[in-house]
């Protein structure tokens, strides 16, 4: 059955707007889902600037209310969660066992700012009566959304709140994978945090379920460092605005590592300026990891590669969804895995704006809309 909803739109101009949409039928590999909540990350407020109309948002929970023929994994009724990784199984990136990076059906190939369409059914969303797309090619920030199978996870814990769960989707995937798949932390290792909001936290739980010795959380905002305590960082650092490149702030942590650096140095603030400030916190050999998806062009001190330094800037946390978000959801039920005290407001979607406006801020770690 065709159904009409409310959705943020992006105009691509930096406004938004709640829109009527229209939304079609599943096709036989698609289901519809209703969704119940809708975390927000800095990736959403881009965007707005993305230069064309689309659905926005990116992480989701919600429930099943229609399937496609085909559908096999989830059925009506079912709780879900929604993801962005929808690997064909066939071209050059999926056989490498690079599924995130699928060459075909990944949103955010180099430059294709989050609407890389793959194989997405455009005609089954309008808006206007025009297809309009979806932001990651699932637009969460709306009362329904029609999406492939595959960019949903059934969740096994029917009574987690879908606010909690709807930050799995990315946030908490990212920052759990980025630590799991990615760097491999083991007890030996310690770890540096470079911003402690929603996926720095989400690096942290993870640094302390691998038992990572020792956990430096580093943030302008001492609120964000309390919080960073509670979700396992073993020190925190305060820094300074005006401490360029964390330069100063490198200083306090060699202090703690013995004068060496620390094992990996993850950046999570999205701050252009602070895109080489991972490597001045390691140690020689050591890795620096870019979580926070800064694009823009940095300049940088070549000596901070200085010695075989290694930086890696991940996708999704190397997500396999399917197998990853059961894990996390595991962890979760095993009070392991804090997600509930990681929702720092609630909104309705007609106060997205102010939401952004606390995120922008500061103010919370992560927001989330929820549905009614
Ligand atoms: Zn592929
Ligand atoms: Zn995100």
């Amino acid at each position: 059955m065709r159904l009409s909803c409310n959705a943020a739109i992006s105009k691509g101009n930096g406004t938004f707007s709640i829109e009527t949409i229209d939304i079609e039928k599943p096709e036989d590999e698609e289901v519809i889902i209703q969704i119940k909540a809708a975390s927000l990350c800095h990736t959403d407020l881009n965007s707005l600037h993305w230069g064309k109309p689309l659905v926005m948002g990116h992480e989701g929970s919600g429930i099943v209310t229609q399937i496609g023929k085909k559908v096999r994994s989830v059925a009506i009724g079912d709780p879900v969660i929604l993801n962005w990784a929808t690997p064909c199984g066939h071209c050059y990136q999926c056989h490498k066992e690079n599924e995130h990076l699928c060459e075909n059906n990944s949103p955010v190939i180099a430059g294709s700012n989050g609407y890389n369409s793959g194989h997405a059914h455009l005609e089954g969303t309008k808006w206007k009566g025009q297809p309009i797309l979806r932001s990651f090619n699932i637009g969460t920030l709306s009362e329904y959304t029609l999406v492939k199978e595959i960019a949903v996870v059934k969740n096994p814990l029917p009574n987690m709140s879908h606010a909690s769960a709807s930050m799995i989707s990315c946030g908490v995937m990212t920052g759990f994978g980025s630590v799991m798949n990615v760097a491999k932390i083991t007890a030996q290792d310690s770890t540096v945090v470079i911003g402690a909001g929603g996926v720095g936290l989400n690096i942290i739980q993870a640094a302390k379920l691998c038992k990572s010795k020792m956990i430096v959380a580093i943030d302008v905002h001492e609120n964000r460092l309390a919080m960073a305590k509670e979700f396992g960082a073993t020190h925190t650092i305060l820094a300074s605005k005006d401490d360029n490149g964390l330069i100063k702030t490198s200083q306090e942590v060699r202090t703690l590592t013995n004068g060496r650096g620390a094992d990996y140095a993850f950046e999570c603030t999205g701050i252009p300026k602070l895109g080489a400030a991972p490597l001045a916190m390691i140690r020689n050999a050591g890795t620096a990891i870019q979580v926070s998806g800064i694009e823009e062009q940095v300049l940088i001190d070549m000596t901070l590669f200085e010695w075989d330094k290694k930086y890696i800037n991940p996708l999704y946390g190397q997500c396999k969804p399917q197998t990853d978000f059961p894990k996390i959801i595991e962890y979760y039920k095993q009070g392991k895995l804090m997600l509930d005290d990681m929702v720092s407001k609630t909104y309705s979607i007609d106060q997205l704006q102010d939401a952004f406006d606390d995120m922008e801020s500061g103010k919370t770690a992560k927001g989330v809309i929820v549905f009614n």
